[in-house]
């Protein structure tokens, strides 16, 4: 019931090649003050949200940073990435954590800069993912319900209570 009265604190971006819903954000983060974190331009399940137009990859990271620097330009904003399969609990190495986030660090940080925010897909992530994570410098681990049992004095958590997808911005 808590959650229906708290505002929204963060929005997990994956769905803004569609220039309709990235319309939608803007306009949500222009008038409130929310966080975005945004995914890399390589994360295959997303590709299944890229319309036709959207094939040529080169493209989609272009207008991805497009629109990421244009909205940090509201939003504080922080990584969101996928670790986990969502329907398996197949894991990735420390090694593949750390690539993936690295990758999606440089990409995203060329668009907005800095970044210290990282939220995980589906809030999935064990003790590797938290490793990757001071190694790279994202001091703030966004979490939801449960903190993590591993504490690093490096990294703060960050509660989150109310989250939204940009796509359930209709
Ligand atoms: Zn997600």
């Amino acid at each position: 019931m808590l959650q229906r009265f708290w505002p929204v604190e963060e929005i997990h971006v994956e769905a803004i090649a569609n220039n309709h819903i990235f319309d939608k954000l803007l306009e949500y983060v222009q008038n409130h003050r929310v966080m975005c974190l945004v995914i890399g331009a390589d994360e295959p399940w997303c590709e299944k949200r890229i319309n036709a137009n959207w094939l040529d990859i080169e493209k989609y990271r272009d207008d991805l940073s497009r629109k990421y620097s244009v909205l940090s330009n509201y939003a504080k904003i922080g990584l969101h990435v996928h670790l986990y399969h969502k329907y398996s609990l197949t894991k990735m190495s420390f090694k593949d954590q750390l690539e993936k986030i690295a990758e999606t660090k440089r990409f995203v940080e060329s668009a907005c800069g800095r970044v210290v925010d990282f939220a995980p897909g589906w809030w999935n992530y064990d003790l590797d993912t938290l490793k990757a994570c001071e190694v790279l410098g994202l001091t703030r681990f966004h979490c939801r319900t449960k903190l993590p049992v591993w504490w690093s004095p490096k990294i703060a958590y960050v509660h989150v209570h109310r989250w939204i997808h940009d796509f359930d911005l209709k």
